[in-house]
């Protein structure tokens, strides 16, 4: 099976990568061989066949690990030409045609030009080669309201474009239908969507910016992008590579603005993935996964053929690690490290099929996209802001025993606001920043709906960073019954409070027993079980101590 060799790889493809399917054991092979090569999928989670992407290095190191495998022909080696559009205005493009590179750049900034109180493109970087990384940000510009962003991106792989078509389609459908559609004016008015089309110009113009054939899944640096991302179980680098220059105009845009919600779009395979990826743990959304995923597939199947979007899943959505892990993926990055919660789509099996077809993968799509989109709108938003000065502030929006894998999201710096989609349910949410003082607050959601919560948070006055006199002791440390302070001087401390991490006193001003001149005990015996902070004065300055006390109570 191993057919390398009877086929003229070296030199190595121009195109510096090759297409091969791969003979797994079984899935305990996968975290080994994503080490080698760039999986690209599996056509059923339980398959051992592997279909992948290798660039000379990566082939080198198959070579050496015996894994059996066959070389299969490029899937943007094209038989027939791709229909290409190569104009220049926006009118004559029937959308059944993947653009020329020139006529992307053209028509994203004609979104612009035409809709100038609805999009704004925005250049976040450039790739290797120095094609531009391109976003329209689309809402109405003209309303006074902090919305939700929402991020929408494809074709990170250069060689799936179905999505780059479609998301190019989705700019003009917003633009061109707010005002006149109840549903995208209600959207762009609450909503603030971000659109990269094309987020590795260089793979799918590997072979010239008027054609498709050549594309590739790569950068020009031979890098998968997808798998280029810091990854919170396998390492900042889990690729070997420095992060590369498309990915650092994503990063830079989600460094600089909070998202709610994302999705990016692929081909080859038709179904909806979702977290993780990385590992088996669930996330702590699941049931909030898995409800708009199924909202996403259901909305898809009543638009589509029959046995569209169901090859791999037949409820036309997977948990990400069930089909098959990867590191160092977007999706994965977006969540952890941005509190985003982004799902991939795979919205074609063919790669780059035929272009009459793309209307078809449109239709299908477009009503599932912006239902999604509008989700970020639901579950707890709100603001906060300092009680003393009513202006807004960062703070940490976490939900009890519900939480991981920073699932939690923040308020935004300068807004105050925060919006976390969620499944219906009863939570305690809890609201805390350094020095202030937390709030936890019981609330029920339901689901398509917002709940809305203005909390204010006071500040603790320092208490919650310890401060004591290096010659006195407080011990033990956690105590039950009787707490003893000992002091380096015979100076009489005057007052004692504990309070707890609420800042509330629990039993004010009470006089410590003195046992000797310079040792004092405090009855913490009737106090329930945990953490407080032990508040004393000694000639008129006080310290702080924290105490975890632990009673049968
Ligand atoms: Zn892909």
């Amino acid at each position: 099976m191993n057919s390398a060799f009877a086929q003229p790889l070296f030199p190595f493809p121009g195109k510096g990568e090759i297409y091969i399917k791969i003979y797994i054991k079984d899935n305990t092979d996968l975290i080994h061989l994503s080490k080698i090569v760039s999986i690209d999928s599996k056509t059923k989670p339980e398959s051992t066949n592997v279909y992948a992407y290798a660039n000379k290095t990566d082939f080198i190191n198959l070579l050496k690990s015996g894994y059996s495998f066959e070389i299969l022909k490029h899937p943007a080696d094209l038989s027939n030409e791709a229909k290409m559009f190569s104009g220049f205005f926006k009118e004559i493009y029937t959308w059944d045609a993947y653009p020329a590179y020139s006529s992307y750049v053209d028509l994203m900034y004609s979104f612009q030009n035409n809709y100038s109180h609805l999009c704004k493109i925005h250049k976040t970087g450039v790739s290797v080669q120095g094609r531009d990384i391109l976003f329209a940000k689309i809402t109405n510009t003209l309303n006074d309201v902090i919305k939700p962003r929402v991020l929408l991106c494809s074709s990170i792989h250069g060689d799936e474009p179905v999505g780059y078509v479609t998301l190019l389609r989705m700019c003009d459908y917003l633009l061109s239908h707010y005002g006149t559609d109840t549903d995208i004016t209600n959207l762009l008015n609450s909503v603030e969507i971000w659109i990269n089309p094309l987020a590795n110009p260089d793979g799918t113009y590997a072979g010239g910016n008027n054609t498709l054939n050549g594309a590739t899944r790569f950068n020009a640096n031979y890098v998968d992008l997808n798998r280029n991302f810091s990854d919170f179980v396998h390492g900042e680098h889990s690729d070997g590579n420095t992060t590369q220059l498309e990915n650092l105009a994503v990063i830079r845009l989600t460094d600089s603005l909070q998202f709610v919600m994302g999705a990016t779009l692929h081909s080859g395979a038709e179904v909806l993935n979702y977290p993780w990826d990385n590992q088996p743990g669930l996330h702590a959304d699941d049931a909030w996964w898995q409800y708009v995923s199924k909202a996403y597939a259901d909305t898809v199947f009543a638009h589509s053929q029959s046995g569209y979007f169901t090859g791999l899943s037949s409820t036309g959505y997977i948990n990400g690690y069930q089909w098959y892990m990867i590191s160092g993926g977007k999706q994965d990055y977006l969540n952890y490290y941005k509190h985003m919660r982004e799902l991939t789509l795979e919205i074609s099996n063919t790669k780059i099929p035929d272009a009459s077809l793309l209307p078809y993968f449109w239709e299908a799509n477009y009503r599932s996209l912006i239902n999604y989109a509008k989700e970020a709108q639901n579950g707890i938003q709100g603001l906060v802001s300092d009680s003393a000065t009513n202006q807004p502030i960062r703070a940490k929006i976490s939900i009890q025993n519900h939480d991981n894998n920073n699932s939690f999201v923040y308020s935004d710096s300068i807004t105050g606001r925060f919006f976390r989609p969620i499944y219906a349910g009863t939570y305690d949410v809890n609201f805390s920043k350094n020095t202030f003082q937390e709030k936890i607050l019981m609330i029920n959601t339901y689901n398509g709906t917002a709940a809305f919560y203005s909390v204010s948070l006071a500040h603790t006055s320092g208490m919650n960073e310890e401060s004591l006199f290096s010659d006195i002791t407080i011990f033990p440390n956690p105590v039950s019954d009787n707490i003893l302070i000992k002091t380096g001087s015979s100076d009489i401390i005057s007052e004692i409070n504990l309070f707890n991490l609420h800042g509330i006193s629990i039993n004010p001003k009470t006089q410590p027993e003195t046992i000797s001149g310079n040792q004092f005990i405090i009855d913490v015996s009737t106090v329930p079980s945990g953490l407080y902070f032990l508040k004393g004065t000694r000639s008129n300055k006080s310290f702080v101590k924290k105490i975890n006390i632990l009673n049968k109570n």
